[in-house]
């Protein structure tokens, strides 16, 4: 059995969400804009899904709209709302520390004539409130902060978001990638602030290829993809109907917050502790990042993706250099926060979800001291 600290790249799925996409695949196959009863029934479990995932983000049923995931959902923000508000003005507002969908998206929407404010992090992955009050003018459309990172865990300040972009009499669209933070903290659209949330739910336990974006009541973003009516247009095609259902089985299957948090925090303190005792190792997450990702750098002559590779063969021990998404490329996270070349290449992220126990942490921490000691620096 593998011990499983890779939770900010995927989780595994709960039975619950497992039952669920088991069932639309053998029983509930119909066709959600179909007439007839398994059309209906399949119709039936897409909405009790979108009301599970309303519910959680306290926002209506009808301001969610269902993707193929987290990417999709801010590719769709991030062109929809540029498209829409162009007339507007012409400067977009964002981090340096995004996401790979996010960046690359705003990089292509730079190509195609907005001026671009990429606010970068301090050595902890923070971003400075000033830094983004400067960067918020009369002409910006739209803001894109994710709210916690994905490979360091600083958590962004994106509830002053919305302060700003009114003392600034700007226009500006508030667009937050949620998907570190949901199910883990209780994210609510409306104290956020936001115009429109990015969620995944292959991050909390759900199913791979399926996420949602809340797009806020009266909001106008314009549609990418054109087709059929699902989706109020915005989104059409065939809804993914069991993946929906078993990420609303996954929502629905989550722990309360509170009691998550603190089994997180101390899990957190645990191995923070036990990794700090180890000869060398430096942590690069900031004190008050969200206790669910350690970012750490490993004193090897071993660069990150090997030590990654030792930790597996060696141990069965999961844990990943950054994004996923980035596959092995220099953490642009990393860079950003300044950090030299020596911590870049040989930093590891562990990432924990509700599963992990003091055990895991053990296990992984012995590892690494063996680690150190047959390959020192
Ligand atoms: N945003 C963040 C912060 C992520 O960590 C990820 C996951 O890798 C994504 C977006 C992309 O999500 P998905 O895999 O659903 O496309």
């Amino acid at each position: 059995m593998a011990v499983y600290l890779d939770n900010s790249a995927t989780t595994k799925p709960c039975p619950e969400a497992v039952a669920a996409v088991n069932k639309m695949l053998t029983e509930n196959y119909g066709n959600p804009s179909s007439l007839h009863g398994l059309g209906i029934e399949a119709m039936k479990a897409v909405s009790a899904a979108r009301q599970a995932i309303a519910d959680k983000l306290g926002c209506e049923k009808e301001e969610i709209f269902f993707t193929s995931g987290a990417t999709e959902a801010n590719n769709l923000a991030l062109f929809g709302a540029a498209s829409a508000m162009k007339r507007k003005g012409n400067r977009i507002v964002t981090t340096a520390i995004e996401h790979e969908s996010v960046l690359q998206a705003i990089d292509e929407l730079e190509r195609q004539g907005f001026e671009v404010i990429r606010l970068m992090p301090d050595e902890k992955g923070f971003i400075s409130i000033s830094d983004l009050r400067d960067a918020i003018d009369e002409k910006t459309v739209l803001v894109s902060m994710m709210y916690i990172n994905n490979e360091v865990g600083s958590v962004l300040p994106v509830e002053k978001i919305r302060k700003i972009v009114s003392l600034k009499n700007s226009p500006a669209l508030i667009h937050t990638d949620c998907v570190q933070a949901f199910g883990k903290i209780d994210v609510r659209p409306k104290k956020l602030g936001a115009d429109l949330i990015s969620i995944t739910a292959h991050k909390i336990h759900g199913p791979k290829g399926c996420g949602a974006l809340y797009v806020k009541k009266g909001t106008k973003i314009n549609p990418r993809t054109f087709g059929g009516e699902q989706e109020k247009r915005l989104r059409p095609g065939t809804e993914a109907a069991p993946l929906i259902a078993g990420f609303g089985a996954a929502v629905e299957a989550l722990p309360d917050f509170k009691e998550q948090s603190k089994k997180a925090e101390e899990l957190n303190l645990y191995a923070i502790e036990r990794l700090a005792a180890l000869d060398g190792v430096i942590i690069n997450s900031g004190e008050n990042a969200s206790p669910y990702i350690i970012n750490a750098y490993i004193p090897s002559f071993m660069r990150s993706q090997t030590v990654l590779q030792w930790l597996y063969s060696s141990h069965g021990i999961c844990v990943s250099n950054g994004s996923a998404c980035a596959k092995g490329k220099k953490s642009h996270v990393l860079s950003a926060m300044r950090l030299n070349d020596e911590i870049i290449d040989k930093s590891i992220r562990i990432s924990f979800s509700r599963e992990n126990t003091k055990d895991d942490v053990d296990a992984l921490c012995s590892a690494l001291k063996e680690l150190i000691e047959k390959y020192p620096k």
